[in-house]
């Protein structure tokens, strides 16, 4: 057996509304090279000058992942030659990157570990190439948009550890806003290192697959690697340090290029850009900005409101879902419900019910504040239904007609006569008429012995009768009883 060893590179669109050193729109998908003007586009002579919002949102990264934020960070020149970037370098951060040295902690199933960050840093993208036939088209839109590189030590193992590692930060920058973590559309892209040895030998020579757009990817051509790398030790060869690419075709990763030696890249501080000290007035900003993050999140959840780990990872999936789950427990207590009880109805409603009906009528998680059913409106249903106001199915009746006609539940279930059916003699009316119709249904059950399983069919059958009779408003429980004693009676 080998030893494994995963770094990430995870690079991330941020949010601002521009580009990271000049004004220009930072938006996926318009035109090709209408976003653009002088700075992006690289001609000589021309200014940047940081975008501070970039700044401010890269730094939330940073201190989310417990970086420490230098007392000065500044901007480098990487040098190299590309198509896609005009300037022959690109602006990056090299030598004091705007966050250090932090850590996350990774959780999931048989998974639990810390992962060290090495550092955050801000750069800009490049431009994007467009392979068509004969030709390569340039799209300088995304050059110059604000990116921020995130960087681990080789601390993972596992594809599924990287995996999870990206799913939470996905998580964790939707949470703060900065990112919207789309990973088809690249806004966030991860190159993933691997290497393996022999225990105890310390790190092995890696292997770079670059470019996963999906974190199964990353945990597909991760597994992938650690498996060819050691076929490749047990045949007593190297393994070659190179760049490679997962063809997800083939389920593979592929050669790309050779990186023998570690490029130089020739960095030097960029001398159109000054030095950035975070003064106390910004490092607050990056404070107010905070919130609470997912996985602390999670954990309160649990204690709080007595969710399982499964159902607190799936309410905190989204930040707006775990909102809506506690405006809704929160108006069920108003109306003087258990915290705990109330907390378990409604996570059921809207792990079960509610996400259907979110996809069927084309509306994304994230936007579940913004749906026609209010957290409050679902607490009333739910408290209704545990009080015996109404049977979950006219609730559920009800719900619908709430989305659709965005009434008050309550006015809505009495407006229609959907509330539960308790008195005892009104449902004894609808049990006689199911005696008078099912003569010989009581007459069979008369027949077989108090044993036989077809009873139970039967008197379920006679249920079902009555709660039909009922427009399925009847207390199941009193048209039960009620039942039985007839049967009793014979
Ligand atoms: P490079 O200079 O090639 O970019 P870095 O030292 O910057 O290499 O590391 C890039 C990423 O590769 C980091 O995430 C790091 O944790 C990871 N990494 C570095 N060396 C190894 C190794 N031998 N095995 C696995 N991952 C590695
Ligand atoms: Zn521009
Ligand atoms: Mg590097």
């Amino acid at each position: 057996m080998y030893q494994s060893f995963i770094g990430l590179e995870v690079h991330i669109h941020l949010l601002t509304k521009t580009k990271v050193f000049c004004g220009c729109r930072s938006a996926f998908g318009d035109e090709p090279n209408t976003n653009v003007c002088p700075i992006c586009m690289g001609y000589p002579g021309v200014l940047p000058a940081l975008n501070i919002e970039a700044m401010r949102m890269g730094c939330m990264v940073a201190k989310s992942l417990h970086c420490r934020i230098p007392e000065k960070t500044w901007f480098e020149r990487k040098q190299y030659f590309y198509p896609d970037m005009t300037k022959n370098y690109q602006i990056s951060q090299f030598a004091s990157p705007l966050g250090q040295e932090g850590f996350v902690e990774i959780e999931g199933k048989n998974i639990k570990k810390r992962v060290r960050i090495k550092e955050c840093h801000l750069e800009e993208d490049a431009g994007k190439m467009i392979h068509t036939g004969t030709v390569s088209l340039l799209d300088y839109n995304r050059a110059g948009v604000s990116l921020l590189e995130i960087v681990t030590e080789p601390d993972m193992e596992t594809g599924e550890e990287a995996e999870r590692f990206i799913q939470q930060l996905r998580r964790l920058v939707r949470y703060l806003g900065v990112c919207d973590g789309n990973m088809e559309e690249g806004s966030l892209r991860a190159d993933a290192n691997v290497s393996i040895n022999l225990p105890g030998k310390g790190l092995g020579r890696k292997v770079e697959i670059k470019n996963l757009n999906s974190s199964r990817f990353v945990r597909l051509g991760l597994n992938y690697e650690i498996h060819r790398q050691g076929e490749f030790l047990d045949a007593g060869k190297t393994v070659v340090q190179e760049t490679r690419l997962w063809n997800e075709n083939r389920d593979q990763t592929e050669p790309m290029r050779t990186k023998e030696n570690a490029q130089d890249y020739r960095y030097f501080p960029e001398p159109d850009l000054p030095v950035f000290t975070p003064d106390l007035a910004f490092l607050k900003s990056v404070d107010d900005a905070l919130v609470e993050l997912p996985v602390p999140r999670m954990k309160r959840l649990e204690a709080e409101y007595g969710l399982s780990a499964e159902q607190a990872d799936l309410i905190c999936d989204e930040k707006a879902l775990a909102d809506y789950f506690e405006e809704a427990v929160a108006a069920a207590e108003k109306q003087g419900f258990n915290t705990q009880d109330a907390a378990t109805r409604i996570v059921n409603w809207l792990l079960m019910d509610i996400k259907h009906i979110l996809v069927r009528e084309g509306i994304p998680l994230h936007a579940i504040l913004s749906f026609t059913l209010k957290p409050q409106q679902l607490a009333t249903l739910v408290v209704m239904v545990a009080q015996g106001q109404v049977s979950m199915k006219n609730a559920k009746q009800a719900m619908e007609a709430v989305i659709t006609e965005g009434k008050d539940p309550e006015l809505l279930i009495r407006e229609r006569g959907w509330e539960q059916l308790t008195d005892p003699a009104k449902i004894a009316e609808a049990v006689n008429a199911v005696y008078a119709d099912e003569g010989e249904v009581f007459a069979e059950l008369n027949r077989t012995g108090e044993k036989d399983k077809r009873r139970r069919t039967l008197t379920a059958y006679l249920v079902g009768k009555v709660l039909e009779k009922t427009g399925g408003r009847a207390d199941p429980k009193i048209v039960g009883t009620q039942v039985a004693a007839l049967i009793q009676k014979g």
